[in-house]
């Protein structure tokens, strides 16, 4: 038997070309490492803005029901590891995998970065309480998730250079999100002129 009991978590929406290629190039990929693993896609149906963090938790939620999966990598669709020896298993700590992407040069863009493929035990990631849900939209969901596994001084660990190495398929740049003013939604119940303040009453 594997020692490697794996679910593979994908959010997606849209992207069926990245999703043809990342299946055919992942089973025999995957398979060469005799894992024992599962590839879930998570597929957003409505139009609102994209939600890759909240896609992971019901990801999570709903493999948990189908088998007893001790390892659970969360990855992009777009991202295609091309060092066979890069294991899609579980390490002691949370393993960002996806440190070495050709469209960054093969370089960390940044020293805290977690996001485009991670792989994180069960009972770390059920620990941290998975990711936030109310990233929609590109951005933040990632760096939100690291604070998460780090915080109380927990360390994660990536492999080397050459073992890490990705690429990227092609697809144009989502602008980065920001959640404020133009995202603001809420209702006045009330509200009132009173001789010493005005009182707003909100349902947020
Ligand atoms: N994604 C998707 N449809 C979308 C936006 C995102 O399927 O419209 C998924 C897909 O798995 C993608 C991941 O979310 O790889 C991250 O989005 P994106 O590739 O746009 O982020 P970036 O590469 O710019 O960090
Ligand atoms: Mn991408």
């Amino acid at each position: 038997m594997s020692q490697h009991h794996v679910a593979l978590i994908i959010p997606y929406r849209d992207r069926l070309k990245h999703l043809r290629d990342f299946v055919a190039y992942m089973h025999p990929f995957l398979q060469l490492q005799k894992l024992d693993y599962r590839i879930f896609i998570i597929e957003q149906t409505n139009r609102r803005p994209f939600n890759r963090a909240k896609l992971f938790n019901v990801g999570f939620k709903e493999a948990e029901k189908i088998s007893d999966f001790h390892c659970y990598i969360f990855h992009d669709v777009d991202l295609i590891p091309t060092n066979v020896n890069n294991i899609y298993g579980c390490t002691q700590f949370p393993r960002h995998m996806s440190a070495n992407i050709d469209i960054f040069e093969y370089k960390l863009p940044y020293a805290d970065i977690l996001g485009g493929a991670v792989a994180i035990l069960k009972e770390q990631f059920v620990e941290v309480n998975g990711f936030s849900n109310s990233f929609f939209g590109w951005g933040g969901e990632d760096d939100d998730f690291f604070n998460r596994v780090t915080k109380n001084g927990s360390k994660i660990c990536r492999f080397g250079p050459s073992v890490s190495k990705y690429i990227m398929l092609s697809h144009k740049k989502e602008k980065p999100s920001t959640d404020g003013l133009n995202s603001l939604k809420y209702t006045v119940v009330q509200l009132e002129m009173l001789p010493l303040y005005t009182r707003v009453l909100v349902d947020i």
